[in-house]
């Protein structure tokens, strides 16, 4: 999947509703789908080796960090927090 860099896919980013945003180096209001100059990659799902797409249903995947017990995952979903993420 090709890595966008504009300002929903940057840790740079606080969304203030799903259009806008601010940039956290300026402070300023953005849209989020602009060019980020500063981006930094935000981990996601997307992004990691342990996620596989479901290629009948865009949108949707598949987490197979736990290879018995694999679950649904989306490919935007935020890995932030996610113990698990291997993007190396
Ligand atoms: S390991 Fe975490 S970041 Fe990676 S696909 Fe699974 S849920 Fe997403």
């Amino acid at each position: 999947m090709e890595e966008l860099k504009i300002y929903r896919n940057s840790r740079n980013f606080a969304p203030i509703d799903v259009a806008k945003g601010l940039d956290l180096t300026t402070g300023e209001k953005v849209n989020a789908d602009d060019i980020d100059p500063n981006y930094e990659r935000l981990p996601k799902c997307q992004y990691c080796k342990n996620f596989k797409t479901n290629k009948e249903k865009i949108g949707l995947g598949w987490c197979q960090a736990d290879k018995k017990n694999p679950f649904i995952a989306y490919p935007d979903m935020c890995a932030v927090t996610c113990g698990m993420y291997n993007d190396e």
